[in-house]
């Protein structure tokens, strides 16, 4: 299988004394590209170092919402020459741990999908109990291309995300949270949804209780294929190329 991880942190903390193996071993169990995500100006300052190291390592640079009080707009945009970034994110609204207030996440969210859209890049969306704001927020913005990474919403907020052309992407959860994201993956076109790990949380399972690592992406394919009733080469395949389009990768 060929596989692209398109949502993991290998610049945190959890790899310190295997960042290097852990990469090697992805590419060894097929993974194909990675994009490493930044959450504020020093992780997303670690993202570019770590595609500056590695030819198939990609990045994005952004602030999340548990860090938009400490957001810093020129921070961020003195980053955006570097050629290997290839999306604004996770950016978006986290209403359930509330680590920053809600009208600074929602003020610094509109701010960073105005880089995006000065840059052309796409956004990666970080959205946890905060779907109606979110929603609201990128129908006001407008942004270009969007993807709702880990996604955790319900069938018909799936709906409504893709008639908007926006795309959605899959973790280790729905292989431990079966009965709400059965329906959702039952019904998501082929051509609209990537895979991830979100590594080093959210592992797989069997795995799940242990680190994650991108390569454990193949058992989210695998959770798919089994949904969909096609075979896991297919899955890895589609969202492989899904994911090269989207960040334009190549
Ligand atoms: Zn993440």
């Amino acid at each position: 299988m060929k596989m692209i991880d398109t949502h993991c942190h290998l610049n945190f903390p959890q790899y310190n004394k295997q960042r290097d193996e852990v990469i090697h071993q992805c590419f060894a169990q097929g993974i194909k590209y990675l994009i490493n995500i930044g959450t504020d100006l020093e992780t997303s300052i670690k993202s570019i170092e770590l595609s500056n190291k590695y030819e198939n390592i990609f990045c994005s640079v952004g602030f999340h919402p548990h860090d938009a009080e400490s957001y810093d707009e020129d921070g961020i945009k003195s980053l955006l020459h570097n050629k290997k970034i290839v999306a604004i994110g996770e950016i978006g609204l986290d209403y359930y741990r509330n680590l920053s207030p809600r009208a600074v996440q929602q003020q610094v969210f509109r701010k960073q999908i105005r880089i995006a859209k000065a840059n052309q890049l796409p956004i990666i969306v970080h959205c946890r109990e905060a779907e109606q704001d979110t929603f609201q927020i990128l129908q006001d913005e407008n942004p270009e291309k969007v993807v709702f990474h880990c996604f955790s919403g319900d069938y018909n907020f799936a709906q409504e995300v893709l008639n908007q052309g926006w795309f959605i992407s899959f973790t280790g959860i729905i292989t431990y949270d079966k009965a709400r994201s059965r329906p959702v993956i039952q019904d998501v076109p082929l051509e609209k949804f990537f895979v991830e790990t979100d590594a080093p949380f959210l592992t797989p399972h069997p795995f799940r209780g242990k680190l994650n690592k991108p390569y454990y992406v193949r058992y989210v394919i695998e959770k798919i294929a089994e949904i969909k009733n096609i075979s896991p080469n297919k899955i890895a395949e589609i969202t492989t190329a899904n994911a090269i389009k989207f960040f334009h990768l190549l």
